[in-house]
């Protein structure tokens, strides 16, 4: 039996292909998707627009929880794009900078707990395929089917490099590993939602994978969780 609101969690750590497999996931099954890092992005560049610094907690709980932002959803229900206090900031919230402020914001327990009614919000009776960090363990515990992505901190950093060097950027791959890994250790030892595998998700590396492959083997799991 599905539930009246069915929940798929895709958590994992960046780099592990949550966001194109979501959005597969998504395409196929017409359910909407919540990109949980976008709030913890936009969060970050709203504090960075303000003057609050990363670690001012009591700054920014309320920041988080009177964030005027929307998400614009399209036809293919994805998050097309993304408007912080009137301004379009789908793509300023996706560079290095603003996602260093965000690991460090989604590091305070009082701000995630004022994102937590916002993500739980996207729920709906189309299905949800939710993308983060702690979408099994926290914000969705009773979801469907629980998936945890991984893959080699060096097979992601390629990936980045890749897909950053396709947009004309020139970056070394070293800084990007090195980033990678500092932003791991963040996610996966803050004291609050840390970055783990829920009991009940199935953990799929993805290292030798490609995009396609995953998708299959997701869709896979769904299909016999039904
Ligand atoms: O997934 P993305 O890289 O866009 O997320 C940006 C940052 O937001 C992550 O490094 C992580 O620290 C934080 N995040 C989180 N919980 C989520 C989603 C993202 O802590 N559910």
């Amino acid at each position: 039996m599905q539930a009246i609101e069915p929940v798929i969690t895709v958590d994992g750590p960046s780099g592990s292909g949550k966001g194109t497999v979501c959005r597969l996931l998504a395409e196929k099954l017409g359910w909407d998707v919540l990109d949980s890092g976008a709030i913890y992005r936009v969060l970050a560049l709203a504090a960075i627009h303000h003057n609050i610094t990363d670690s001012d907690e009591s700054a920014l709980v309320p920041l988080a929880a009177n964030l005027d932002v929307q998400f614009l959803i399209d036809s293919e229900k994805g998050m097309s794009r993304i408007v912080l206090e009137g301004e379009d900031v789908t793509k300023r919230i996706r560079n290095e900078k603003v996602g260093g402020v965000a690991s460090k914001v989604a590091a305070l327990p009082r701000v995630r707990e004022a994102l937590l009614r916002r993500q739980r919000a996207f729920r709906s009776t189309n299905g949800l395929i939710a993308d983060g960090r702690d979408m099994g363990t926290v914000v969705f515990p009773d979801a469907m089917l629980k998936i945890y992505l991984t893959a080699s901190a060096q097979e992601r950093a390629n990936r980045r490099f890749h897909e950053l060097k396709e947009s004309g950027l020139d970056v070394k791959i070293e800084d990007l590993l090195h980033d990678i890994q500092a932003r791991d250790d963040r996610d996966m030892n803050r004291s609050v939602a840390p970055l783990v595998p829920a009991e009940d998700a199935i953990v799929v590396d993805t290292t030798e994978m490609n995009a396609e492959e995953v998708f299959t083997q997701i869709f896979d799991l769904y299909t016999k969780s039904i």
